[in-house]
């Protein structure tokens, strides 16, 4: 049974949230007619779709892999053999949070704590399960809890799909204003840019800056909803050759203001520093002397 809300706007929130190119999707399976979203650029029948479906008080996204996907299962069996590590960190902060993960490979139950299963996988299932507030019944909660199991279930396969390597130059993301003849751009890294790790941030820590809570969906509206950046912590010079990223703890989304302060430094300025600062200065300005006579009389 097809639920009410738009398949077609998790597309696109969940497109921008992790630079993707998605599509919504109705398909059939053997519970009826799912809502969902596919990669557009793995064509049916080799592709997958997440799809998102109803249960008891709660609402789950799974993985469903197209009639001729084999080849994609048994090189995410691959690839999970060197992402194992930020795969178990995300699926633990998901638990964390509250969301229940359901994995089985070659059909048999894979519990987290023992790993994941070496290659050959020859069948996956993965599914993202998060109760629901059944009484509300809003629509608007549908489609934000859709996005919340949808988006996870996606940032868990991210990083188990055979994506293509990032090139490893940083590519400037803006320019920052400076003085007159001084010449600088915030880079964002391999790390950074990378879609898989961009996503498990993004699932894990949601897509408010981690410094200033700005929401970019919140102030644009639609225009800009799930927009954020992903600020990678480590400094590059010091990472040594046997660097692997973890998405959930080296990463953090961050507004493009606050992602531009920590870089004004170099190495990049801690988030939490650059939190305890901002919110000292709020202190100070919102005392009530201070808002109501900015400058005290003599
Ligand atoms: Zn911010
Ligand atoms: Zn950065």
């Amino acid at each position: 049974m097809c639920m009410p809300f738009s398949e077609e706007a998790l597309a696109e929130v969940l497109g921008v949230r992790f630079r993707l190119s998605l599509s919504g999707c109705v398909a059939n399976t053997p519970g009826g007619p799912r809502q969902g979203v596919r990669a557009t650029d793995i064509p049916e029948p080799n592709g997958f779709a997440v799809l998102v479906s109803t249960g008891w008080k709660s609402l789950e996204a799974g993985f469903f892999p197209d009639t001729y996907a084999g080849d994609l299962v048994r090189a995410m069996g691959r690839k999970a053999a060197t992402s194992h590590q930020p795969f178990l960190s995300l699926v633990s902060t998901f638990e964390a949070g509250g969301k229940r993960i359901g994995m089985k490979v070659n059909g048999s139950v894979v519990l987290p704590e023992n790993g994941l299963p070496p290659p050959p996988w020859n069948q996956l299932e993965l599914r993202v399960r998060r109760l629901t507030d059944a009484t509300s019944g809003n629509d608007g909660d549908l489609q934000a809890d859709a996005e919340t199991v949808a988006s996870a279930c996606l940032a868990l396969l991210l990083l188990l799909l055979p994506l293509e390597e990032e090139e490893p130059a940083g590519l400037p993301l803006f320019e920052a204003g400076l003085p007159e003849g001084a010449c600088s751009t915030v880079t964002v890294n391999r790390y950074e840019r990378s879609p898989a790790n961009r996503a498990a941030c993004i699932a894990a820590h949601g897509s408010r800056c981690g410094i200033c809570g700005f929401d970019f969906g919140v102030v644009y509206g639609p225009l800009a909803h799930g927009y954020i950046e992903v600020h990678h912590r480590t400094p590059v010079s010091r990472m040594g050759d046997g660097y692997r990223v973890d998405p959930v703890h080296d990463l953090i989304p961050l507004c493009a203001n606050c992602h531009a302060a920590v870089h004004r430094v170099d190495p990049p300025m801690e988030p939490e520093t650059l939190r305890e600062m901002l919110a000292t200065r709020r202190r100070m300005t919102c005392r009530p002397d201070s808002r109501s006579h900015p400058v005290k009389p003599s």
